[in-house]
């Protein structure tokens, strides 16, 4: 089909980053048709390669692409390393410290954006999503009743369309032109304003096993390093310099990052012996300003900002694709929940911002204590406790938050690897209800094939799977007064058991 044959579909997302191809995932997977407009052809070059824990056992999980990752071949990313804060030697963190991220979900990749963001965008088109790549988006369609109803955009060799849709998604990222349409203000941090300067080399040393798939992060005297091996010979390399430092990334990028090199020991010598890759997408050396920054409001009747679209905070702990798929997954149950008549718009969306300015919050609010050069590692832990109220050791509330997993969210942690088992079982059993319907009429049949009963199903696992782990998979309680709670299958909002009396 043309791109610009559809004309009207329940959810349109602007862009196949991470976070929109989450989205357009988790709606499509409720039975909802999506249209999703991407500016680019993929594959195309993203920074942003380090993940976290809760991206890859959580959100990814849920959109069913584990196996496709594994696949890939990425990077096992057990923990960070640190050369940071008084300590002058490097220290390091493990997932595995959490109870949350214990066992087989201990871990993250170190991904190449153009492979992890093709496998996201191709799942959304499997789910059924109508993908179109190389149609960027350039306006929003209000209607008369001030509620956004679609957007315009442009196919490949020119030519305006628009397409009306029940919601608008823009995960267009930093670069996004219709974020202001959902009006407010976006402010920025004044604490955070930094440029980085970044590339890739070939043949740079790896730290000592076990961890040589860490991310190494070196603070040195003009702002920090990013050190990520993306396989056993690429590593991405990149400084980050305060403001008021910029001159030194100006001029010849070359220089300028031979010479920041030079002022960082320990990535100097991880780096003797190393080329820096010339050719290809990996060839240039870029330039990105990372100022934070956050929209005032995150949604409007009619459309939702996700993922940097909506906002982003300094990347020293790879919180960026984390932030873009969780906010996905919270926006697409508010956008399933209304859709199937469940919530009403307001509280199912005050409860996507919410949580998503929460989640934030934690990570900008822990950062600027990071940034205090002068005190040990065990006084970033204890700062990672406060901001997340946490009542675990302080070791274990900092990884929790670096791994993006101190929102108590079940679905983030392989805990809900547990509760799939019993959850698959009474999905089996609601198909069987389906086939069975398909081939009768009849009370008992139309009474099975009611919402009310599969929700009975779905529930019953839950109380299954709770009865196994206990406290650990214990219903979700609200994170906020008179909040909403996800639905054991975690693509829906549901009012708290409270709720029901
Ligand atoms: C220096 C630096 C280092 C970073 N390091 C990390 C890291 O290690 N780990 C991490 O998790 N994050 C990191 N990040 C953050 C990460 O890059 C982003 O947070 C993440 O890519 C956001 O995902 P997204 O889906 O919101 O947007 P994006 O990944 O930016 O995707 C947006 C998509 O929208 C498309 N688009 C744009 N405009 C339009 C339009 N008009 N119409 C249609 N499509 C459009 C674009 O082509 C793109 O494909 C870093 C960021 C910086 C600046």
């Amino acid at each position: 089909m043309a791109p610009h044959d559809v004309k009207e579909v329940d959810v349109v997302v602007v862009s196949g980053g991470p976070a929109g191809s989450t989205l357009a995932s988790l709606v499509a997977m409720q039975g909802h048709r999506v249209f999703l407009l991407e500016k680019e052809a993929f594959p195309r070059y993203q920074i942003g390669e380090s993940l976290l824990p809760a991206t890859i056992h959580g959100v990814c999980r849920l959109i069913g692409v584990s196996d496709d990752l594994a696949r890939a071949g990425f990077t096992v990313k057990r923990g960070g390393t640190l050369r940071w804060g008084a300590n002058p030697r490097p220290w390091t963190f493990l997932f595995s410290v959490s109870p949350k991220m214990a066992g087989p979900t201990s871990f993250a990749y170190q991904v190449e954006r153009m492979k992890f963001d093709q496998i996201l965008l191709d799942r959304a088109r499997q789910l059924g999503v109508a993908v179109r790549e190389r149609c960027p988006v350039s306006d929003v369609v209000v209607d008369s009743d001030d509620r956004v109803r679609g957007v315009h955009y442009t196919v490949p060799g020119g030519g305006e369309h628009q397409v009306h849709a029940r919601y608008v998604v823009d995960a267009s990222g930093n670069g996004s032109r219709i974020y202001k349409n959902v009006g407010g203000s976006r402010d920025y941090s004044d604490f955070f304003r930094s440029l980085a300067l970044f590339g890739y080399f070939e043949g740079g040393k790896r730290l000592p096993a076990p961890n040589s798939g860490n991310i190494l992060s070196a603070a040195f005297d003009s702002g920090w390093f990013w050190y990520i091996p993306l396989s056993e010979s690429l590593t991405s390399v990149g400084a980050v310099v305060q403001r008021e430092l910029a001159s030194k990334i100006q001029g010849d990028p070359e220089t300028a990052l031979r010479r920041l090199i030079g002022e960082c020991p320990m990535v100097s010598d991880l780096l003797a012996g190393a080329e820096r890759v010339t050719t290809g997408e990996y060839g240039k050396l870029r330039v990105r300003k990372d100022y934070s920054y956050h929209q005032s409001r995150f949604w409007r009747p009619g459309m939702v900002l996700v993922g940097d679209a909506a906002c982003f905070v300094d990347p020293v702990f790879s919180s960026g694709v984390h932030l873009a798929t969780y906010s996905a997954l919270l926006a697409a149950r508010s956008i399933n929940s209304v859709l199937a008549g469940r919530v009403d718009e307001k509280t199912a969306f005050d409860e996507f911002e919410k949580r998503y300015r929460r989640e934030y919050g934690v990570f900008y609010e822990f950062l600027m204590s990071f940034y205090d050069m002068h005190v040990s590692e065990n006084s970033y832990f204890w700062a990672a406790k406060k901001v997340t109220n946490n009542t675990n050791p302080e070791l274990q509330a900092f990884v929790d938050l670096v791994g993006g997993v101190s929102s108590g969210e079940a679905g983030l942690t392989g805990h809900d690897a547990v509760s799939d088992r019993f959850k698959g079982r009474a999905r089996e059993f609601a198909s069987a209800i389906d086939e069975l319907a398909g081939g009768e009429e009849g009370n008992m049949v139309s009474l099975f094939k009611s919402s009310v009963v599969r929700e009975a199903m779905l529930e019953g696992a839950h109380v299954q799977t709770r009865a196994l782990l206990g406290k650990a998979a214990a219903a979700e309680t609200p994170l906020f007064d008179n909040g909403l709670v996800p639905s054991p299958d975690g693509l829906l909002w549901t009012f708290p058991d409270s709720f029901r009396g």
